[in-house]
């Protein structure tokens, strides 16, 4: 049979994802309880990494942020998912004014199964994915021998070998 990298739980076929949560606006504690809570409705069974306190990357002259990785299993589309998480990003009132500037709230999509894909709208795996130290250590909680569909590396072997040398501090664990 083709092995389409989709698991079969009853009829349902189910993805599994890993998605990154991270704001440095307002409350940043709150808006990220808030987050869990949606996905703890939306996605039974979802895995919280641990929250990270992490230096701002691209546009350095900002506040630092809280990340986090949660793992998912859903019935969604990569861009139904996409759609979902923008609709939660505006609940939590998030602006679009600079780009890789301050947000209260920002979900990407990390990976999505195995697949790779290039759209207008959605490249996944992450195009930063094996850049940022900020989604690496979070992701090497929850998958760090996972293999990913890029690099021939594991999570963990990506995180020894990242260039960036930001900083990634605990802030609460999972
Ligand atoms: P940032 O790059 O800081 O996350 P935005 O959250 O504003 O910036 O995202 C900009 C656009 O990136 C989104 O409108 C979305 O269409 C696109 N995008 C491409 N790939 C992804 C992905 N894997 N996860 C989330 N958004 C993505
Ligand atoms: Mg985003």
């Amino acid at each position: 049979m083709l092995n389409t990298g989709l698991e079969e739980k009853g009829k349902t076929l189910m993805a599994t994802v890993y998605l990154s949560l991270g704001g440095n606006m307002g409350d940043r504690d709150k808006y990220l309880a808030g987050a869990r809570a949606a996905m703890e409705t939306a996605f039974p069974g979802v895995r919280f990494s641990g929250v990270y306190e992490t230096e701002p990357v691209d546009f350095l002259d900002q506040p630092w942020f809280l990340n986090q990785v949660a793992e998912i299993q859903t019935d969604l589309t990569p861009e139904s998912l996409l759609e979902w998480a923008r609709s939660l990003e505006e609940r939590f009132g998030r602006q679009r004014n600079i780009p890789k500037g301050p947000r209260t709230l920002d979900i990407d999509i990390l990976l999505y199964d195995h697949q790779i894909l290039t759209g207008a709208t959605l490249t996944v795996p992450h195009p930063e994915l094996l850049n940022r130290r900020h989604v690496l250590v979070p992701l090497a909680e929850l998958a760090s021998d996972m293999m990913l569909p890029v690099g021939q590396l594991t999570v963990g072997q990506a995180l020894k070998n990242v260039k960036d040398r930001s900083q990634v501090k605990l802030h609460a664990s999972s």
